[in-house]
């Protein structure tokens, strides 16, 4: 009697299907980090084999992720260190450069790379400067053992297409380079949106977990959600009018009311901010949460339903209940609610 994530094969295969739809030329960086959205590195398998490369953020998921593929691994953090360059390079890494000192420490070295070269084009967040981007591409193009494999920049407003800074961006990534080098700048929110942003290279994350970056999802092509979070009842019961339910008593009864107790909480990472009336999907019916999230448990109203001891609850991840729904009752974005699922939570692959 514990929470179960569904993870299906099919939903990743159609999901990575309409990338390829989409970015019909590029190559394919399937973005992997934070244990591939919370969906678990080996639960994955069709982002793996079916992309080019695959996007983490650090050197330990990059080792984690070695052990299931030969593919090359796009490191999006770099490396500090020169015994963090060579384990990099012994894991077949490419390496993102987006800060001097790690401009010196690839030229330094004695051992050949592939190196991304990442420019902020204005998000502000990692990225070389343009003059720092212009000072260090003639020496690396003259180091034999530096290959440039791509430029890169990432977008701030993707996940509004008609935001000014998309397109301040993409002029100023246009204005630094031409193709004479692999060029790289869309996530899933440029890819869904932005047919100008392809490039050679794409590195859609959120969507390839059946997500949209978009609020609301509506303008978005059919994605198939991938994670399908259940937990099952554990108790049901019918208070009366004027009873409280769960920490600080926050909800009141405002007429006799049936609950159901389900084996969910925030430390199996269902939001702790969700909202009371945030959906959870019983059978077939939406039924309202009810008070506080506790650690292992949430209440919702069942009155219209009859459920038994037992039955599962669906906490998002189908047509009827998207994780962006859940998001919105919580204050957040899905990506915290996907890559938060904890580890007490079981992980089963579903078709
Ligand atoms: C996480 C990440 C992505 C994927 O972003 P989504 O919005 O999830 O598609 C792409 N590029 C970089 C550099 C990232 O860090």
């Amino acid at each position: 009697m514990h929470a179960v994530a569904f993870i299906s094969q099919s939903a990743l295969n159609h999901n990575l299907s309409l990338v390829k739809a989409l970015a019909p030329k590029a190559k394919i960086v399937s973005i992997v980090k934070a244990n591939a959205y919370g969906h678990q590195l080996d639960l994955i398998a069709p982002l793996i084999e079916g992309a080019d490369m695959l996007g983490v953020s650090g050197l330990a998921e990059a080792a984690q992720l070695r052990k299931q593929t030969n593919a090359p691994i796009l490191l999006l953090s770099g490396v500090y260190t020169d015994e963090e360059l060579s384990c990099a390079i012994k894991l077949n890494c490419h390496i993102v450069i987006h800060s001097p000192s790690q401009i010196e420490l690839i030229n330094n070295t004695k051992q050949a790379s592939n190196i991304w070269l990442k420019l902020d084009t204005g998000m502000h967040r990692l990225g070389l400067s343009k003059q720092e981007y212009q000072k260090c591409l003639p020496m690396f193009s003259t180091n034999p053992l530096v290959n440039i494999a791509c430029v890169m920049s990432h977008f701030a407003c993707a996940d509004e297409p008609n935001h000014p800074t998309n397109k301040a961006q993409l002029d100023t990534f246009n204005a630094l380079t031409d193709n004479s080098l692999a060029r790289s700048m869309a996530n899933s929110a440029a890819i869904l949106s932005n047919t100008k942003a392809t490039f050679e290279f794409v590195r859609p994350g959120i969507m390839l977990y059946g997500v949209s970056p978009f609020s609301p999802a509506n303008t978005t092509p059919k994605l198939s959600p991938v994670m399908q979070l259940t937990a099952p009842i554990l108790s049901v019961k019918t208070i009366p009018f004027g009873a409280s339910v769960g920490y600080g008593g926050s909800w009141v009864a405002d007429k006799k009311t049936t609950i159901a107790i389900i084996a969910i909480g925030y430390a199996d990472g269902y939001p702790y901010h969700a909202k009371s009336g945030t959906p959870v999907l019983i059978g077939n019916t939406l039924c309202p949460l009810l008070g506080q999230v506790s650690m292992d448990f949430i209440c919702v109203d069942v009155s219209h339903i009859n459920p038994k001891i037992g039955s599962q609850a669906t906490l998002w991840g189908t047509e009827k209940l998207a994780v962006e729904t859940v998001a919105k009752y919580s204050d957040t974005i899905p990506w915290t609610l996907l890559s938060g699922v904890s580890s007490r939570v079981e992980f089963v692959q579903a078709i």
